[in-house]
């Protein structure tokens, strides 16, 4: 339902929270954030972002980068477990994800074929497990080549924010049929699924379009095709009506 992602110098957990925020306007069942510190962590709740952030109190957060997301559930019950961020079998990955994956059935029946478990009900954690599957594969050697592999196999909606664990430097962000807008800031870069909790920093962003690619890092910006053609965008100020 609602996405938020942050890189750069800045902390990143009350970034998170506050997007989580003003997001929130948009109805939600769940809230969670992955942040990488030195290590990933993920946290998520059932519930309000309010009862995310009091069960992360007393745990010491910090990091530069990480994703949060409220989610509106369409593929598993509302519960702690079906809450994203969801993570990949091995680790390698964790990602949040708005929208529908409509063949994660079909997805999920292949990949449990190839020995692939899940903990949850949700069309999501397929999707993190093919974005793994394919990155394990011998002659594939970067997570956004496997985040582009796995893409070109789902039929559906997506808006996502991709972290890899080996790839600490940046997140993958990609988009189809769900918004999702990058905001730039100086030596840091924003996601979100609306401008909402991108305002306070920055008014210069890019409407990812349909069908493309970002790899984000602190101070760069590729973006590209699912299908690996460099993709036309455009840097605008911030529309305050969508
Ligand atoms: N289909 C996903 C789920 O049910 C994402 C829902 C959303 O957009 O919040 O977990």
């Amino acid at each position: 339902c609602g996405i938020v992602g942050y890189i750069g110098d800045k902390n990143v957990f009350p970034i998170l929270i506050k997007g989580l925020q003003r997001l929130e306007y948009r109805g939600y069942d769940s809230a969670g954030i992955a942040i990488y510190d030195h290590s990933l962590n993920v946290f998520k709740r059932q519930g309000k972002v309010s009862e995310l952030e009091a069960f992360v109190a007393d745990k010491n957060i910090e990091g530069h980068s990480g994703i949060g997301h409220t989610r509106w559930a369409t593929h598993g019950e509302p519960n702690d477990t079906n809450a994203h961020p969801h993570q990949s079998m091995h680790g390698n990955f964790v990602l949040v994800h708005n929208g529908i994956i409509e063949n994660y059935a079909r997805l999920k029946k292949d990949l449990t074929n190839k020995g692939y478990t899940f903990q949850s009900e949700t069309d999501t954690e397929v999707l993190a497990n093919l974005i793994e599957y394919f990155y394990l594969m011998d002659e594939v050697t970067d997570a956004e080549t496997a985040v582009r592999l796995a893409l070109s196999k789902v039929v559906g909606a997506y808006g996502i924010v991709v972290i890899c664990k080996s790839e600490k430097e940046r997140m993958i962000a990609a988009r189809k049929g769900s918004p999702l807008v990058i905001g730039i800031g100086q030596g840091e870069y924003f996601l979100a699924s609306d401008a909402s909790p991108i305002i306070e920093y920055t008014d210069s962003v890019i409407y990812l379009n349909d069908g493309d690619v970002a790899i984000v890092e602190k101070n760069s910006l590729t973006l590209k095709t699912v299908q690996n053609d460099p993709a036309n965008f455009k840097v605008t100020k911030i529309d305050l009506s969508i």
